[in-house]
C-alpha cells in the first residue's frame, strides 16, 4: 500500500491502464466531454472524457 499516486492515473480512474479486467468506460462527472458544466477541464478525467473501471471486480 502506499500513498504516493500514480501518475500515470487520473482522480477517476478505477485501475491503472493496462490492468487486465479493466478497461476505458465514459466519465460520468462530465459525461465524456472532458469538461464541467462551466467550462473546466473535469479534474476526474483530466479533459480526456474517460476513465479506467475495473471490470469483473467486487
Ligand atoms: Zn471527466
Amino acid at each position: 500500500m502506499t500513498t504516493t499516486p500514480d501518475p500515470d492515473m487520473k482522480p477517476g480512474d478505477e485501475a491503472e491502464p493496462g490492468t487486465p479486467g479493466a478497461g476505458e468506460d465514459l466519465c460520468e462527472t462530465c459525461g465524456g466531454s472532458g469538461k464541467l458544466a462551466d467550462g473546466k477541464q473535469c479534474p476526474e478525467c483530466e479533459g480526456t472524457g474517460r476513465v479506467m473501471r475495473g471490470i469483473g471486480g467486487g
